[in-house]
């Protein structure tokens, strides 16, 4: 993370950084009740202008989480999306940026099933790459993926979050960079912040949106690139965690994580451990599209800046 923004937002105002707090007896911080957004903007140097990524999408998710959480909070989409690039703007920022939104219930001595008065922060912050190495160690957690029976992973709940924490710090005990779940019936879901793909028998796979899974938006970014910009075949299915132990190639894939390809699995190398090229095109087709150069008719990514 880079260097603290001078402002953030609190419910649609600028507030100094310092000064955006939740009461410590509110509903959200004594029963983890609570939703999220993370979100990216790209410079491009050629272009001179600051690109935020699927914005609309991350905000109708937003209102999806919602909904499924129990949260009486905004639900205008377009609202959302130029309060944070409005934000952006008033924090002057012309470099690569993580951004979040998120919306707790703030009610005074908050009860568990309070729905309001439901509170959005938005920040917008500096930050260059989430992973510092070209392929990561990753580990089959121990720990089973949350599911639909139980806590929804479909949507972005902080809450669901204790989980995914929970499988990464076993997997930074064991020496792994980083760590994905098993669903309870034992297939592979999804990591830590990023969803998984793997090339198996040359075709490109990953788990269907059934599979315990956050419905990715970076997710279906790679699933429209590899179909139309690449023209090749993408299964949704499940995947067996020794699929992983013999397939082609594993990558991640997030918001965060951006395309960042696997270079073994229970240490057991990924191929000879190296990047494959079906990874290697999507991770570059992603970085040129969060640029606006790849699929610019999507309107995926969109100035911050030009009119
Ligand atoms: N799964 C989980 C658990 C995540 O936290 C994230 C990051 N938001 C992802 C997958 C990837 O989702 P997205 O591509 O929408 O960032």
């Amino acid at each position: 993370m880079g260097a603290k923004p001078t402002y953030l937002l609190h419910d649609g105002e600028l507030v100094p950084y310092a000064d955006a707090q939740l009461h410590v007896l509110s509903t959200s911080t004594k029963y983890g009740v609570g939703v999220f957004e993370g979100f990216r903007a790209y410079f491009d140097d050629e272009a001179g202008e600051l690109y935020a990524f699927r914005v609309a999408d991350h905000m109708r998710r937003l209102v999806a989480s919602m909904r499924v959480v129990g949260i009486d909070g905004p639900a205008d989409v377009d609202q959302l999306e130029e309060q944070l690039l409005g934000l952006i703007r008033a924090n002057d920022l012309h470099e690569d940026l993580h951004m979040r939104a998120q919306v707790f219930v703030d009610s005074p001595d908050g009860k568990p099933d309070d729905t309001g008065p439901a509170t959005v922060f938005m920040a917008a912050i500096p930050m260059g790459r989430y992973f510092d190495r070209p392929g990561l160690n990753v580990q089959i957690s121990s720990w089973a993926r949350i599911s639909d029976r139980s806590m929804p992973p479909r949507v972005k709940s902080i809450a669901n979050y204790q989980n995914g924490r929970l499988a990464l710090l076993e997997a930074r005990r064991n020496g792994y960079d980083a760590a994905l779940l098993p669903t309870v019936d034992g297939h592979v879901s999804e990591g830590a912040g990023y969803n998984v793909f793997m090339v198996r028998d040359g075709k490109l796979c990953t788990p269907p949106v059934t599979e315990s899974i956050l419905e990715g938006i970076t997710r279906d970014s790679v699933l429209q690139l590899a179909r139309t910009e690449l023209g090749i075949d993408v299964t949704e299915r499940p995947i067996d965690r020794t699929e992983l132990y013999s397939a082609e190639e594993v990558f991640v894939c997030g918001s965060a994580a951006e395309v960042s390809p696997v270079s073994s699995v229970d240490r057991i190398p990924v191929a000879d451990g190296e990047p494959g090229e079906l990874t290697r095109q999507l991770q570059d087709l992603y970085r040129r599209a969060v640029r606006n150069r790849v699929a610019a008719d999507r309107g995926w990514a969109q100035p911050v800046y030009a009119p």
